[in-house]
């Protein structure tokens, strides 16, 4: 009898876009990542960077690199990640019954998707289709849409979302200009350990519901779209899963870096 691999699933911290081609800690870590789990037969990304009305997956053979961030490097426009797209998986996504997901034939990868896959597939050779963020779409919603997806871990899909679980650019700190220098503000370090530990406990409907968990995650969350991409992973965790955390750090006072693998 053939045994099925599920396949693990990934919450990224993305953070600086520079992290797809500065060799640090964070980078090093998606890239020793990639190199523990079954290689994918293709990613479906649910980045921070997508957002619509109405969920949209990416049906383009060969997907743009988007260069969507302002006052970064030259390097870093130069950038190009010619990942193929995976058109059969994107017409699958649509004919899931009751998730409304349309095929959008004019769309490129975005930074929170290429900043990581630049590390961990750098041969850029390993399918890559994007799930958009539905603006009318509640967490709980989200969450939902997100189950109907745990069917592709079997598939050979590595379901990947793409975030920060703390992310208020407004209160952003700059001491020695560096975006990854470590420090975080005391707000962030409890609000990142708070939903960590919901992770950990599994409490799915306190994490949908995180506008009511208090100061430091309305701080940490000013606004849902660097947050609801992990809702995607935790969605199609199986009960068996484990958790690893990684990355676990802050930066810059007041976003942090922590990742999570399930399997
Ligand atoms: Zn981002």
């Amino acid at each position: 009898m053939k045994s099925t691999t599920i396949m693990p699933v990934l919450f990224a911290g993305h953070g600086n876009p520079m992290n797809a081609i500065e060799n640090n800690e964070f980078s090093a870590k998606w890239e020793e990542i990639a190199s523990q789990i079954p290689r994918p037969k293709s990613v479906l990304c649910v980045s921070a960077h997508w957002e619509t009305w109405g969920s949209l997956v990416t049906g383009v053979e060969k997907p743009q690199t988007i260069h969507d961030f302002g006052g970064f490097p030259e390097a870093l426009y130069r950038v190009s990640y010619p990942a193929p797209g995976d058109k059969k998986l994107a017409n699958d996504l649509s004919g899931i019954k009751g998730a409304k997901i349309t095929v959008c034939h004019d769309r490129g990868l975005d930074h929170g998707c290429w900043s990581v896959l630049k590390r961990m597939y750098p041969k850029a050779d390993v399918p890559v289709v994007q799930l958009s963020l539905d603006q009318a779409k509640t967490a709980e919603e989200h969450f939902e849409l997100g189950k109907k997806l745990a069917y592709l871990r079997s598939e050979g899909v590595l379901i990947i979302g793409s975030g920060n679980i703390v992310h208020n650019l407004y209160l952003v700190e700059l001491k020695s200009g560096d975006f990854n220098e470590e420090f975080g503000f005391d707000w962030a370090i409890k609000a990142n350990e708070l939903i960590k530990q919901l992770i950990v406990n599994k409490q799915y409907d306190e994490l949908c519901r995180y506008g009511a968990l208090g100061e430091a995650i309305n701080l940490a969350v000013p606004t849902p779209e660097h947050y609801l991409p992990m809702l995607y992973t935790l969605a199609v965790r199986r009960d068996e899963d484990k958790v690893k955390f990684f990355n676990d750090k802050a930066v810059a006072g007041s976003l942090s870096m922590t990742g999570f693998v399930l399997e």
